[in-house]
């Protein structure tokens, strides 16, 4: 028999927990850089009937019959990908950012291929190397590294680490790196070597998208990046390419890793390329890196250390053990008052991953709910606070209560 109860009606438990859940994101301070809020429309396209639907292959040539809508619909992703990031080819139908750079390397490499890229404790992310990561386990990563003073990349040694090991491919783009990224330094030494160029640009897609940092897809082989990031789309990625490699990634995505793409999250796709098309997009993403930029004032202010000093982008990376504690207690401490963020490593880290010095903070998040650098301020001196008394328990709940109220004030655009 079917059954068209609405959720509410039919499924009281996992409801609870989502209505929860909802209550969490409306109440507390998201800080973690990778995160943000869809809009209404965005959500609305990733509860639709596409997700009923098989459509193995590329619009016009499917698997399956009946896709002449959901062509239209992955047609208009692409299109607008394309307009978004100067992009030749687009393929928007990788499932997540790791699958994204699984089916990048299978395009490119073979198992065992060596490929440069940044020391993960320096920024990069798991699927860049980590001997955990099917990229680490595949793959022969070798590794280039920011500069120990500065805290940004040191394009110097990565020409000599590149000229020495002799890679098939260099990546670029990270995942806790404040900093713009030189490309054409990259592009230059990969030609000298003859390794292909691939960046990863998950985190930055958005401020890339909305012109506010330099654009590798014009530069690079090949440029993959989520979607759901500082993009402010449904979860899921994308792959760019030159023309002559469109063929090659596409085999790679579809039949290579993937089965059906998820037709629902591509109509979602295209409502967010859509979103950062518009104007309003561009002010955003500008107030998101002066959220940032003030954040990092006020950390160094305090007498934080900012890794490289500051930012050009959405996020800071703080060493917490200028304050005498770990990245991982600094993250149980904000817990506590309500402010999400991610423990993070920092350049040459003495102390281990899972237990690092350092914190990422974000502003992408709580710039789509509209706070602006006066809110930065109080929630820079929020955290100063909760940081210093850490064992005071009311100052905890007040501040915990502060960070409520501010929220508040700030409704998230889909709730
Ligand atoms: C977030 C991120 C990814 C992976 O994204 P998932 O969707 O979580 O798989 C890949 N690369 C970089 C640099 C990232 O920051």
């Amino acid at each position: 028999m079917l059954n068209y109860k609405n959720l509410a009606d039919q499924d009281e438990e996992v409801m609870v927990a989502i209505k929860r859940e909802m209550t969490r994101q409306t109440e507390e301070m998201e800080m973690i850089a990778s995160e943000n809020y869809v809009s209404k429309a965005v959500l609305e396209a990733m509860g639709t009937v596409l997700t009923n639907k098989y459509s193995e292959g590329y619009p016009g040539h499917r698997y399956y019959g009946g896709n002449t809508c959901i062509d239209e619909v992955e047609n208009i992703a692409i299109e607008r990908a394309k307009k978004l990031f100067s992009a030749d080819h687009v393929n928007v139908q990788p499932l997540s950012g790791s699958p994204a750079n699984a089916a990048v390397y299978f395009a490119f490499l073979k198992p065992g291929d060596k490929v440069l890229g940044l020391k993960l404790d320096h920024g990069g992310h798991l699927s860049h190397g980590h001997p955990v990561n099917f990229s680490g386990i595949l793959y022969n990563f070798v590794q280039y590294e920011v500069d120990e003073t500065t805290g940004k990349i040191d394009m110097k040694k990565v020409r000599e680490v590149a000229l020495r090991e002799k890679p098939k491919m260099i990546v670029a783009g990270y995942s806790a790196y404040s900093r713009e990224i030189e490309w054409m330094k990259f592009k230059e030494i990969a030609d000298e070597v003859g390794a292909y160029t691939f960046a990863d640009i998950a985190h930055t897609a958005g401020l890339i998208a909305a012109g506010e940092m330099d654009n590798p897809v014009p530069i690079f082989d090949v440029v993959s990046t989520t979607t759901h990031k500082t993009l402010r789309g449904p979860r899921g990625a994308m792959i760019m390419c030159k023309e002559q490699y469109a063929k090659l990634i596409d085999k790679a995505v579809f039949p290579g890793m993937q089965g059906g793409p998820h037709d629902h999250i591509n109509a979602a796709k295209a409502v967010a390329f859509g979103e950062a098309l518009q104007p309003e997009f561009k002010e955003y993403i500008k107030q998101v890196k002066k959220n940032a930029a003030t954040l990092s004032d006020e950390m160094v202010k305090m007498g934080y250390r900012v890794i490289s000093g500051g930012t050009d982008n959405h996020l800071i990376v703080v060493d917490m053990t200028s304050k005498g504690l770990s990245g991982k207690e600094a993250e149980a401490v904000l817990d506590r008052v309500g402010i999400s963020v991610s423990r993070s490593t920092v350049p040459n880290d003495p102390n281990p991953p899972l237990n690092p010095s350092g914190v990422r903070f974000g502003t992408p998040a709580i710039t789509t709910r509209g706070m602006k650098e006066d809110e930065i301020k109080k929630i820079a001196t929020w955290i100063n606070s909760a940081i210093d008394h850490r064992e005071e328990i009311e100052l905890l709940e007040k501040i915990k209560e502060d960070v409520k109220l501010m929220c508040l004030a700030f409704p998230i655009p889909s709730i």
